[in-house]
């Protein structure tokens, strides 16, 4: 038997949660199924750019409640330690993937969306339906399918995705500490092979988390070993590991991270937040596109389901016009950007640059960041 829906959502990190507020919030009857459980740590930088916050306003969500650490001053230094800042013109907030997703998973059960733990294995389209098999062997049917499957999942593998034969370089190491940082800062850290972003998140935590390439990594014994020998001989990345408590047993890792260009509708599924694409980390941006993917499919898909939106080819279209319109340029910026990081002469030129030009910081913020997020009226 085949559990039947409106909508079915793959993956419950913020694009399907919000996804499943916001279509549940409608009427339709949603299903997201998610492989983990509820509350859990994710690899990420955890600083949200507050152009989210007038979407989630409009979905009910009170992020004040859950205590954020408000963020308004970005700190930038080079691999020798030299620093300059600026004002974050929007601002944004730090809090824990752990404590936000489990908050939007409870918000998506309270208005009525089905969530499921389970890993989809399978998504078939057939006569206008899609069929999706579960490793558990549930089956479900629905109208719409949403992908928010993140960075690298195994159902890229079943649609064999172009970017997913392709190897990536990046790791990514994060953790919480305990310590002393400013309250309304990020800092963004470069070290050779990669950078490190520190900000506070809820209850005066502090979440540090490092993206670097394999090849800087390799010929380290441990995390501790490459932490000391190369992301030390930035000097403020010295002092703040010095000076913090690590708050986990040890920290999490996750590997192969890509930022390839992937296909936005793919067998018909509308792709939100990663599966769509992932804007390099150093643009602290991923999270709020996330979100305002998660925001541009479901007013389509209310559309379509209401008969606004006339064929799924109009669906599929307006979403892949609409999706480039919010987010190309960002993603090439954020292309550019991490290649010049890598490259430790061109990163020392850009940082020259910006001593002498800070209105270039303000620049590269501008573009890699959208306006705040207002629902259609
Ligand atoms: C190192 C690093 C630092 C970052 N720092 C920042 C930052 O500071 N600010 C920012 O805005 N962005 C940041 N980002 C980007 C941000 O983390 C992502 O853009 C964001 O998590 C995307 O959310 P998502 O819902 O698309 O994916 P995810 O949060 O990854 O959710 C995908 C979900 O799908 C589930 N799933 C996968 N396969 C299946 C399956 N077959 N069946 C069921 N469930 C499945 C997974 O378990 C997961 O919960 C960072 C990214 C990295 C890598």
């Amino acid at each position: 038997m085949e559990a039947n829906s409106d909508v079915i959502i793959i993956g419950g990190g913020l694009a399907g949660l919000t996804s499943a507020i916001h279509l549940s919030k409608s009427g339709l009857k949603v299903i997201l199924i998610e492989k983990n459980e509820f509350p859990k740590h994710k690899v990420c930088g955890e600083y949200i750019s507050n152009e989210v916050l007038p979407y989630f306003e409009s979905l009910g969500l009170k992020i004040s409640d859950l205590k954020p650490s408000n963020i308004d001053k970005l700190e930038f230094s080079n691999t020798n330690g030299k620093v300059i800042s600026n004002k974050l013109p929007l601002g944004g907030f730090g809090i824990s993937r752990y404590f936000l997703d489990n908050y939007l998973f409870e918000k998506a059960k309270e208005k009525g969306c089905q969530i499921i733990q389970d890993s989809v294995i399978d998504i078939q389209f057939i006569e206008n339906q899609f069929h999706i098999s579960t490793s558990n062997n549930l089956k479900f049917k629905s109208k719409i399918a949403i992908g928010a499957f993140g960075k690298r999942s195994n159902i890229d593998q079943k649609l064999n995705r172009n970017f997913i034969q392709k190897k990536s370089p990046w790791l990514a190491v994060k953790a919480h500490y305990s310590g002393i940082f400013e309250d309304n800062l990020v800092g963004l850290h470069n070290f050779e092979g990669g950078y490190c972003g520190v900000s506070k998140v809820e209850k005066d935590i502090i979440n540090i988390c490092y993206l670097v390439d394999y090849e800087s990594f390799k010929n380290h014994k441990n995390i501790e070993e490459f932490q000391s020998e190369v992301i030390y001989k930035n000097p403020n990345l010295k002092s703040i590991f010095e000076n913090s408590t690590l708050l986990f047993d040890k920290p999490l890792t996750i590997s192969q991270i890509c930022f390839e260009k992937k296909a936005t509708v793919e067998n018909h599924i509308l792709m939100i937040g990663d599966t769509a694409g992932l804007i390099h980390p150093l643009c602290g941006n991923g999270m709020a596109m996330a979100i305002h993917s998660a925001k541009i499919a479901s007013e389509l898909i209310i559309d379509f389901l209401n008969n606004t939106i006339n064929s799924r080819k109009e669906l599929e279209d307006k979403y892949i016009q609409q999706w480039n319109t919010n987010f190309k340029s960002r993603l090439a910026m954020g292309r550019i950007l991490s290649k010049i990081v890598q490259k430790e002469k061109l990163a020392s030129v850009l940082m020259q640059l910006l001593v002498i030009f800070p209105f270039i910081l303000s620049i590269i913020i501008r573009k890699t960041h959208g306006k705040p997020i207002i629902l259609k009226s």
